[in-house]
């Protein structure tokens, strides 16, 4: 080989920053390395090179990475095309990833012409170890995501859903695959979708990054089957190069939704009759007063109703109060109310009724108990008598009113039971 070609290749190595070495055609010892620059001793891990004539190829790389090295580089002088790989060394600090390029070149001035293999290589560790990092940030939040108890869904600025994890498969009845790059819209009752358009521009604009979905009314879901769900959610943006994407981790709360509405039920309702008790009729005339209307309400007592106790036991006098209840039920007025506000007395409130209109339907009532015989008393009749009391010059307030309805009552007994008697 020309030595002075080699000595001006040497120069024009040395000062690339890559590392770089020049590789002539194989000789029955291997492929001899002819020039080389700093950075690729530095790469092949700093052995001592030029001492007993050229390094060969084989003797400078690691066992492990030879065979993959040389047999691109037969292929480079066989078809004399570039060739591209990448290779990890492990020195005693740590392993250093390279990129390593072959490009065939040939100078016809010097070396007789023949095809040399230009092999430069750029250290790719940075760029591996963050990659690494971020294969395993990566997996560790898919893991944490998929593992979460609350459904998690991301949309991006289009509200494309972008992420949905296992939990929302479950929730929702979607799986991944069909759900991803839907509109978010799918989850969400069609009569709360122009709403939720408003809300997620105004977030998206808004200073604030996270917060909980909170509306006057229950948030719903909508799932896969079309039925809806009670939803609690948090949501949160992140801006990505401009364009905001949103997060929402959701929680089905049709369990607490069930508990609360049936606490609330029970509060309100008579458990042996299933009436009304008497804190929804405070409720039902609180909300007359609020509305300043005027009502009549009647007490309505059952006559004699301790010796039904004593003659028949305790569980046939429960029978007689659910019984009655029916029956009274089947007389309540559209938007009326009838409650159960002790042992045997129940109240009619009949809003906006005038005292006539009140003595009228309390006559009705009272003929319509006497009219129906009683199987549990072995079909005997009850009676029951009613004092009747509207608002008016008194006020409206609910304690007095039923004030002056019982002692309309007590006057109903004492002029001989099963009647209607009026307040003064
Ligand atoms: P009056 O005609 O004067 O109204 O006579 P009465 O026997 O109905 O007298 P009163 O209204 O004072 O008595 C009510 C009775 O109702 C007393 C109590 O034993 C009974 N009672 C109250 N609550 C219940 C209940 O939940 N179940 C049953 N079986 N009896 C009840
Ligand atoms: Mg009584
Ligand atoms: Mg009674």
């Amino acid at each position: 080989m020309n030595n002075e070609w080699v000595g001006s290749l040497q120069q024009f190595v040395d000062g690339i920053s890559s590392s770089v070495a020049v590789i002539a055609p194989a000789t029955d010892r291997g492929f001899p390395i002819t020039a080389w620059n700093p950075n690729f001793i530095e790469m092949v891990g700093r052995p001592r090179l030029g001492r007993v004539g050229p390094p060969y190829v084989e003797t400078l790389f690691p066992t492990y990475a030879r065979r993959e090295l040389v047999s691109k580089i037969e292929q480079c002088f066989a078809t004399l095309e570039p060739m591209e790989l990448e290779q990890a060394y492990d020195f005693s600090d740590q392993t250093h990833w390279w990129r390593l390029s072959l490009k065939p070149f040939r100078v016809d001035a010097i070396a007789q012409g023949q095809h040399q293999v230009l092999l430069s290589g750029i250290d790719i560790t940075t760029k591996m170890r963050l990659l690494k990092d971020l294969e395993v940030s990566t997996s560790r939040f898919r893991l944490v995501v998929d593992a979460a108890y609350d459904a998690i869904i991301s949309i991006d600025h289009e509200q494309r859903i972008v992420l949905f994890n296992r939990s929302a498969e479950i929730l929702f009845g979607y799986s991944r695959e069909e759900i991803l790059g839907q509109s978010i819209e799918i989850l969400i009752p069609e009569a709360n979708r122009a709403r939720h358009r408003t809300h997620v521009n105004r977030f998206a604009t808004s200073p604030i990054q996270s917060r909980q979905m909170e509306e006057r009314n229950r948030v719903y879901g909508r799932r896969r089957d079309g039925s809806t769900v009670p939803l609690q959610i948090a949501i949160s943006k992140i801006n990505n190069g401009g364009l905001v994407e949103f997060t929402a981790i959701v929680r089905d709360i049709s369990e607490q939704v069930r508990l609360t509405e049936l606490l609330e039920e029970q509060a309100t309702t008579d458990e042996l009759t299933g009436l009304p008790n008497r804190r929804q009729l405070g409720a039902f005339v609180e909300e007359l007063d609020c509305l300043r209307r005027s009502y009549a309400a009647l007490l309505v007592d059952i006559d004699h109703f301790k010796s039904i106790n004593d003659r028949f036991g305790h569980d046939v006098g429960d029978e007689v109060l659910r019984s009655l209840a029916r029956l009274l039920r089947s007389a309540v007025p559209p938007d009326q109310l009838l409650a159960r506000i002790g042992g045997e007395e129940f109240v009619f409130v009949l809003e906006g009724a005038s005292s006539t209109e009140a003595r009228d339907f309390a006559e009705e009532v009272r003929a319509m108990v006497q009219a129906l015989p009683v199987p549990a008393i072995g079909g005997k009749p009850l009676t029951v008598s009613i004092g009747v009391a509207t608002t008016g010059e008194q006020g409206t307030d609910l304690a007095g009113v039923l004030k002056r309805a019982d002692d309309a009552l007590y006057r109903a007994k004492e002029n001989g039971r099963n009647r209607v008697e009026m307040a003064a």
